[in-house]
């Protein structure tokens, strides 16, 4: 799954889109605009969509299409990005007196087959993706876990969002990207954020430096206080003393006086009686071979970075020249469109 997603969720939503709850397409934004082209004025309609399941790989071979009541099809679409199959667009030439820009999906031919779409259109929905809600989720539900949450999941009536952010019907008890579970994220969704911190609490306190247990807890109690106004006995209650003492290596240092912490770069040991870190490092170039390859990256850098400048300054004179000839300007070179239907 893909972050992008909750965008296009919110830019289909506020511009009133009508997308099909089975297709794998879905638009997210129309725009109709008049252009001179030779002489003459020219009306287009540029459509945006994305694979919601971000797995394209040039499957997609032909949209059918319904553009103010009258069926089209199109076969050719312009990647957004080049390194990014998933977010597509397309432009078609309209008459001039056509004002309406509605446009929908009806079916598709993915991978060679025909899919010809049936499902209700899918109801505004709202996502919370609210950063803070985010990160708490992560740090205390999923800590150390390499689990997606791109957003607080959702069950609705007709559908689920998934906290991969995928949408799903309510029939699929199973989310179609991740493989989540329809009942842990109703389990999730309905965690209130004050248990869900407070019932964590001890896989998120680490100790700093060589300060004593206590003094570990008090930091703690003071952060958690301030950060989220819980009271300091609400807080005490869910501390597990012995539990920090164990993750925290509390025991460790008190039997041995000493951790030891092996990396490929060398060998850090840390004394907990002295808080002193010796670090090795491993050096296996000498300078002189160093000091080259910065040179020739350097070389590189200036030489990338001079390209960029020139296509930045190019960039406009060529669009604008895109557009007098009708095409579309779509991730810095000019797509043309369909000479009309
Ligand atoms: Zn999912």
């Amino acid at each position: 799954m893909n972050a992008r997603v909750i965008d296009f969720y919110k830019k289909m939503n506020s511009n009133g889109v009508k997308n099909r709850i089975d297709s794998q397409y879905w638009i997210y934004e129309i725009n109709s605009e008049i252009k001179r082209v030779n002489g003459l004025s020219k009306r287009f309609i540029q459509v945006f969509f994305f694979n919601r399941y971000f797995n394209e790989n040039e499957n997609l071979m032909r949209l059918y299409l319904l553009v103010n009541g009258q069926e089209i099809q199109q076969d050719r679409f312009s990647k957004m990005s080049t390194n990014d199959p998933n977010v597509l667009a397309f432009i078609l030439e309209v008459d001039l007196a056509e004002e309406g820009k509605d446009v929908e999906i009806i079916g598709y031919i993915q991978d060679g087959k025909k899919i010809d779409l049936k499902g209700d259109y899918v109801k505004p929905f709202t996502v919370n993706d609210a950063p803070e809600t985010l990160r708490i989720l992560k740090l205390y539900e999923f800590s150390g876990q390499d689990k997606e949450v791109n957003v607080l999941p959702k069950i609705d009536e007709d559908h689920w969002i998934c906290m991969c952010g995928n949408y799903n019907p309510i029939e699929d008890t199973y989310c179609k990207v991740c493989a989540t579970k329809l009942e842990e994220a109703r389990r999730i969704a309905n965690i209130d954020q004050k248990s869900l911190i407070l019932n964590n609490i001890n896989k998120v306190i680490k100790r700093e430096g060589n300060e004593t247990v206590d003094d570990m807890i008090n930091r703690y109690v003071y952060k958690f206080q301030i950060t989220y106004g819980f009271s300091k006995e609400e807080i005490l209650e869910h501390i597990n003393r012995d539990e920090l003492i164990k993750n925290n290596g509390f025991n460790n240092s008190i039997n041995t006086g000493k951790t030891e912490a092996i990396s490929d770069n060398g060998s850090a040991s840390y004394d907990s009686q002295t808080t002193e870190i010796h670090v090795t490092p491993v050096d296996n170039n000498p300078p002189t071979k160093n000091n080259k390859l910065i040179m020739i990256a350097g070389v590189i850098i200036g030489i990338i970075i001079l390209v960029f400048l020139v296509q930045s300054l190019m960039e406009p004179y060529l669009q604008e020249q895109c557009y007098e000839k009708g095409g579309l300007w779509i991730n810095g070179a000019c797509e043309m469109f369909n000479e009309g239907f």
